[in-house]
């Protein structure tokens, strides 16, 4: 294994509260932390022979703070460029994403969401959030480790060098009203909400680059009535608490016919929202829905790509901003992995929307994209390039076609996934000159997505 370095000098570095990029950073890292931050400013470049620059690994480019990946269903990436032949819509589509579901276990599952996360690592994630529901085997018997599929998602991160947040769902019903789950949808279920907690509380891994946290499928997969004992299970464990939230227009029709009410007023009334919940997606709330989650300090995960791919909609992101809820993105289905193309869609899909410029500062994107994300997942150590902070440096290149003669500030308006040259997670590379170090990405891929893929 090659020396990992602790001196890095960035030709620019991305630090925390700068609206733009700083030239010319040494960044020390010693046991997997930031422990010390020069900027060389005015120097125009370190000058030869000092004696603390001797050592340092130049990076050229710009270097970021980790990027994180809130919300992740691994194996959707199987689906990815299959599902463009017909019309169809959000319904039809999770028909065949159900049909790649029921052919995995816990083997099929670990090859294939290993590459996934390695796919997002040469994408500059650094930390992703697993909203993980695939407890069981196809006809809803557990396994003989009854958490041996979340094993195979902590262990396929670990293959790929990404920090992971396994967000343990309840998914309990097919519909608001309460209907069974029937078919594939079997192997999600524990039954009730109780069941849950104890199959979720018996899942410890003692890896340190993962914790885990629990999700409450939506309003469609939970009773009203148990929504109180997945909220609290995470409260007890100060864990993050994720939510798929109105991504649907029909799940909030339903709602308000069950219910009397929307899916954010609900999950309000049963505990739900928090500073540590994330409603994702979010794409049609009310404005009262908008008060409930800024005035309960609930974070908003945007997908804009998922979002555009399933026909959803555009989520309201600046008026979610506007009433303090914080934003972090997410690739979801996969359709696409590359945090640069979720986080101008913040800024783009606005603009479609309201047909003017300039809702979001770059800053505000690298922010989503970084910072608010890892604390989403839990990990408030990460995603800020800080003395202090966990070593996690992303390093994109500035001279690529896509991004040669862009200024540094504009990267998240130019730069692709593919232009991720370097990245570095809790002190260790992970990718170097573009390439994973210990995956390889498309053959991998390729093989698991094969293997899971019906005729
Ligand atoms: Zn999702």
């Amino acid at each position: 294994m090659p020396v990992t370095p602790t001196r890095w000098l960035a030709e620019y570095a991305w630090l925390p509260e700068h609206a733009e990029p700083t030239p010319d950073v040494l960044i020390e890292v010693e046991d997997g932390r930031i422990t010390a931050l020069t900027p060389l400013l005015g120097t125009g470049g370190p000058p030869a022979g000092i004696e603390v620059l001797r050592d340092a690994t130049r990076l050229p480019g710009l270097t970021l703070p980790g990027l994180s990946n809130v919300h992740s269903h691994a194996f959707h990436r199987a689906l990815r460029g299959r599902t463009h032949g017909g019309r169809g819509d959000f319904w039809t589509w999770r028909d065949q994403m159900y049909a790649i579901a029921d052919r995995l276990d816990p083997d099929t599952y670990l090859a294939l969401a290993r590459a996934v996360y390695a796919e997002m690592a040469l994408a500059g994630i650094t930390c992703v959030g697993e909203f993980h529901y695939l407890h069981h085997r196809p006809d809803g018997g557990a396994y003989a480790d009854p958490n041996a599929m979340g094993a195979a998602l902590v262990e396929a991160a670990a293959h790929a060098g990404v920090r992971l947040t396994l967000l343990d769902t309840c998914y309990l019903t097919s519909s608001v009203d309460g209907q069974a789950l029937a078919g594939p949808q079997r192997r999600f279920g524990d039954g009730d909400a109780t069941r849950w907690a104890e199959r979720a509380s018996a899942f410890q891994p003692a890896d340190p680059h993962a914790r885990v946290g629990a999700a409450v499928h939506s309003v469609r997969a939970v009773p009203a009535d148990q929504l109180r004992t997945v909220a609290d299970w995470a409260r007890e464990r100060q864990a993050p608490l994720h939510v798929h939230l109105s991504e649907q227009p029909a799940e909030n029709d339903e709602c308000r016919a069950v219910h009397g009410r929307t899916p954010t007023a609900l999950l309000a009334e049963h505990g739900v929202l928090g500073p540590d919940t994330t409603a994702v997606h979010a794409t049609h709330p009310t404005s009262g829905d908008l008060t409930l989650l800024g005035e309960s300090r609930t974070g908003v995960c945007l997908c804009p790509t998922t979002e555009r791919d399933l026909a959803d909609g555009i989520g309201p992101a600046r008026r979610m901003a506007d009433v303090g809820i914080r934003l972090s993105l997410g690739s979801d289905s996969h359709a696409v992995i590359d945090l640069f193309e979720e986080a101008r869609a913040v800024e783009l899909d606005e603009r479609l929307r309201t047909r003017r410029r300039g809702h979001f500062a770059p800053v505000d994107l690298l922010t989503a994209a970084s910072t608010a994300g890892h604390a989403a997942l839990g990990w408030a150590d990460a995603g800020r390039i800080a003395v202090g902070a966990r070593a996690d440096l992303v390093t994109v290149r500035l001279d690529s076609a896509r991004t040669a003669g862009v200024p540094p500030v504009g990267v998240f308006f130019a730069a692709a996934a593919a232009d991720v040259e370097q990245v570095v997670v809790d002190g260790r590379v992970v990718v170097a000159e573009g390439q994973h170090l210990s995956v390889d990405v498309p053959a991998e891929l390729s093989a698991a997505i094969e293997a899971v893929t019906p005729a």
